[in-house]
């Protein structure tokens, strides 16, 4: 028989798809690292998992222990599945602009949820921050792994993505594209493939235009889960070799392509990286072979990117392109029926 002893065991070991159209007329060869084959639909099924074994090691979590984060998304579910499959209570601090469909995600993977107002001072006892600190203090047992400062974020990365790389490229790769969150994925797997290649890997980060990784002062984007207003301790600012700004409208334009034009129903940061790896690809000869990763799935943006309605509004659609026509007519019909 061939099985898995449990869901856990799945993380990891992603493919890697060319993308074709979106790269026509580039002679590099692009592929894309597809991370919403991990269990929990993304790239941070194997920070939690390093985290949490590490804080077991450690003993800073005890067996029955709880975990609790201030996430909304993709570390809150890997951190959920891990923490049920070995006995731990997860307790996790959003924003109230998150949205319910997330909310009701992790409530689904057994996690306990606590909502905060967003419209309150970082100072108020209320605020997101103080909450998640209050509930350390005040739970026996917890403990809060902190995907900003803890070295197992990266770790994660410069043990399972860069060798992985490695090997389903057999040593050819030559750049490296990610986008910078915690900075966890570019830090870890871009040192990983820096030191099996003697340097010779470049590395290359995606950023929202107005985050401090790009020079910015964190002027806020839309893109989720990418860029800061201030440089996190997981980010290792000696490994990119380059930094590449994108705009919303381009990063949600290229996530609207990868799932019309590739089958790749993928999340905002993937269009950004992709535009980055595609400016860099530009450059390049038939020799050089660009990986760019794709942290997540597209599901948990469909009332976003994937609604004509939203980006309209946003003015992200093109002046006169078919979806735009399509949004007018529909708001005209609309009109004459109320
Ligand atoms: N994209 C998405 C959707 C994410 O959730 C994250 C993690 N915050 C990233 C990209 C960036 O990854 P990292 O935190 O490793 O820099």
């Amino acid at each position: 028989m061939r099985y898995h002893e449990s869901i856990i065991d799945l993380v990891g070991n992603t493919p890697l798809v060319r993308l074709n159209k979106v790269a026509e007329g580039i002679s590099a060869t692009v592929l894309a690292k597809v991370e919403y084959f991990n269990p929990g639909g993304s790239v941070k099924d194997r920070i939690a998992i390093r985290m949490i074994e590490a804080a077991e090691a450690s003993g800073a979590l005890k067996p029955g222990g709880t975990i609790v984060e201030p996430t909304s998304g993709n570390t809150g579910v890997g951190l959920a599945i891990v923490a049920q499959q070995k006995g731990y209570h997860c307790i996790f601090v959003c924003p109230d602009k998150v949205s319910t469909d997330k909310i009701n995600v992790l409530r689904a993977y057994g996690a306990e949820v606590v909502v905060c107002p967003t419209a309150v001072a970082p100072e108020h006892p209320d605020s997101y921050y103080n909450v998640s600190d209050r509930l350390v203090r005040e739970t026996p047992g917890a403990w809060k792994p902190d995907q900003y400062s803890n070295p197992e974020n990266p770790a994660s990365h410069y043990h399972s993505t860069g060798p992985e790389l490695w090997d389903q490229t057999e040593g050819r790769i030559t750049h490296f594209v990610a986008g910078v969150g915690t900075g966890g994925t570019i830090s870890g797997t871009g040192r990983y493939l820096k030191d099996a290649s003697g340097g010779a890997v470049k590395v290359i980060g995606a950023d929202p235009e107005g985050s401090v990784y790009s020079g910015g002062t964190g002027r806020p984007y839309l893109v989720e889960g990418v860029g800061e207003d201030f440089w996190p301790t997981a980010y290792d600012r000696s490994v990119a070799d380059e930094i590449v700004p994108v705009s919303d409208k381009d990063s949600f334009q290229m996530t609207r392509r990868l799932a019309k034009e590739e089958g790749l129903l993928v999340g905002g940061s993937c269009g950004m990286a992709v535009v980055a790896a595609l400016r860099v690809a530009e450059r390049l000869g038939p020799d050089d072979v660009v990986v760019v990763l794709l942290p997540d799935s597209g599901r948990g943006y469909l009332s976003k990117i994937f609604n004509n309605e939203w980006m309209q509004d946003y003015g992200f659609l093109d002046e006169g392109g078919t979806e735009a026509v399509a949004v007018d007519v529909l708001a005209r019909k609309d009109a004459q029926e109320h």
